[in-house]
């Protein structure tokens, strides 16, 4: 079956009990045993819920993994990866990644006496030279953010192959429509299904899967061990926004394609970063990767300062002044004081999360609208 056949029917089978074509939300907390020590299929919710469970499953098959685990939130899913690593081992992250996991990684998982060192993964010399004995795991993400860097998954999981370390890849950007990391050889795929997956900015949650059912099981160990799995009304919302994930992701993609090219021509404007345009550093690795499109996140720099920067992000009035992305609506934020906040300012700065960068989240409205929305704004 193609993928968008796979998002509607597997893990959503019609109800065999009454022929519902939409599978009932299964709230039970805990399930009846024969006898003594034993238990079919769910025995706790913690450990499995059967919705759960069918979200779990669309997620294996749109990934191209033997099996998928559904989080409390996106945060909740990297965490668990962490859990992997023990006090001594070292993790490399790439430098264009969400100031949550930049939060987590240095201010958390620091704590249990793992360290961690950033290097640009768009650059393998830097990424292979941040590389020690103690080295377990190498995180990407790709698009980045908030800098739309492109990091070529293939290579990464070459090297990380050659180091003996797992590859985790943060997905959320691109999603599985547009790029299918365990294909080209990663170990994790992880997404915040806060964005596209979800779609619809209605529900927090979050995933891993990954294509090695021994990984998958330590892996489900820590989350049942640990607890942070996805409630059951969540899981439904999140099967549903994945029916419609290709159609969203594709069409937005567009539309940014369309805005990146009408940014890039104003004087208003400094830079525009999105891989979809020709001058981008990844776009011809985007393009492969990301079945030759750009993605429908964008980021501009204006020409000023914070606080102009800010009358700009302010005058929207169809791009709503929020954290999040990849929502049906379009969305504006200041990264140095909104999503990247959390980064120590001298990584701030180093990692280019200047004050005058905007980044936006392309919804599905009309594109003629979200243009003009953004013309006003940008008189500000
Ligand atoms: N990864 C990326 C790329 C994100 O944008 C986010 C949230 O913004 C996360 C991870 C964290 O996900 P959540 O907010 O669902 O915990």
């Amino acid at each position: 079956m193609q993928f968008r056949t796979r998002a509607i029917h597997v893990g959503s089978e019609p109800d065999a009990g009454t022929g519902a074509v939409v599978p009932p939300i299964h709230v039970a907390s805990t399930y009846i045993q024969p006898e003594p020590g034993v238990c079919g299929e769910f025995d706790y919710a913690r450990s499995g819920n059967p919705t759960r469970k069918n979200l779990e499953r669309t997620l294996a098959s749109l990934e191209s993994g033997c099996g998928a685990l559904a989080f409390a939130s996106g945060m909740a899913a990297v965490h668990c990866v962490t859990m992997l690593l023990k006090a001594g081992e070292h993790i490399v992250a790439a430098t264009d990644i969400y100031g949550g996991t930049y939060r987590l990684l240095h201010r958390v998982v620091d704590r249990a006496g793992i360290q961690v060192s950033l290097a640009p993964s768009r650059d393998l010399d830097q990424l292979a030279a941040a590389i020690r004995p103690t080295t377990r795991l190498l995180w990407i993400e790709t698009p980045g953010n908030p800098q739309m860097s492109i990091t070529d998954i293939r290579a990464c999981a070459e090297l990380a192959a050659r180091h003996n370390l797992l590859l985790g890849v943060d997905n959320t950007f691109a999603t599985p429509v547009l790029t299918r990391p365990l294909e080209l050889g990663a170990d994790i795929v992880m997404h915040s299904a806060t964005k596209y997956l979800g779609g619809h900015s209605d529900v927090l949650g979050g995933a891993l899967v990954v294509r090695d059912p021994e990984l998958f099981d330590r892996l489900y160990f820590l989350q049942n061990a640990t607890g942070a799995t996805l409630g059951p009304f969540d899981a439904f919302l999140v099967s549903r926004g994945l029916k419609t994930l290709a159609l969203r992701v594709v069409e937005q993609s567009r539309s940014a394609q369309r805005i990146a090219e009408f940014l890039e021509g104003d004087p208003r404007v400094s830079q525009v970063l999105y891989p979809g345009l020709p001058h981008h550093p990844g776009h011809e690795l985007a393009f492969r990767q990301m079945n030759g499109l750009g993605g429908a996140m964008l980021s501009l720099t204006v020409p000023g300062d914070l606080a102009r920067t800010q009358r700009v992000v302010q005058r929207t009035r169809l791009f709503h002044l929020a954290v999040s992305l990849g929502a049906v609506e379009s969305l504006i934020e200041q990264p140095a004081t909104m999503s990247h906040a959390s980064y120590a300012a001298a990584d701030r700065a180093a990692h280019g999360v200047a004050d005058n960068l905007i980044r936006l989240s392309i919804g599905l409205e009309d594109v003629r609208d979200l243009q003009e929305d953004l013309d006003r704004a940008l008189d500000a």
